[in-house]
C-alpha cells in the first residue's frame, strides 16, 4: 500500500511565524518570517536543502516516530496547521 502524503497546502503560514518555534528562530529575518521564504512564489528558496524540521517526514522520523504511527502524525500536524490557519483568518 502507497504511503499517505501530507497534505500540506502550502499556506506557508509555518514559514511565517517562526517565533512560535524555538529551533528555527535563526532563519527570522526579524519580524518572524522565514529569510528563505520567496514571497513572489511562496515557495522556499532552499526547498532542497531545508532543515530538517521544515521536512515533514524527516520531522516524524526524528521526533515522533516512537510516539506514533505516520498516519496518526498526519492528524496531529493538521490539527496544528489548522489552528494555525484560524488564527491567521483572525488576525485580518
Ligand atoms: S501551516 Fe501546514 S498547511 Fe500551511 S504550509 Fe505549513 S505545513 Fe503546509
Ligand atoms: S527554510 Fe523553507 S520551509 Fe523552512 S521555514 Fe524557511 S521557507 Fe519555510
Amino acid at each position: 500500500m502507497e504511503e499517505r502524503k501530507f497534505p500540506c497546502d502550502k499556506c506557508t503560514i509555518c514559514c511565517r511565524h517562526l517565533e512560535m518555534y524555538e529551533p528555527a528562530k535563526y532563519l527570522d529575518r526579524g519580524d518572524g518570517v522565514c529569510k528563505y521564504l520567496n514571497e513572489q512564489t511562496h515557495l522556499c528558496s532552499i526547498y532542497e536543502s531545508r532543515p530538517d524540521f521544515c521536512d515533514v517526514r524527516m520531522y516524524f522520523e526524528k521526533e515522533y516516530k516512537n510516539k506514533m504511527s505516520w498516519d496518526e502524525f498526519i492528524e496531529f500536524m493538521k490539527v496544528g496547521c489548522r489552528e494555525l490557519q484560524e488564527n491567521e483568518k483572525y488576525k485580518k
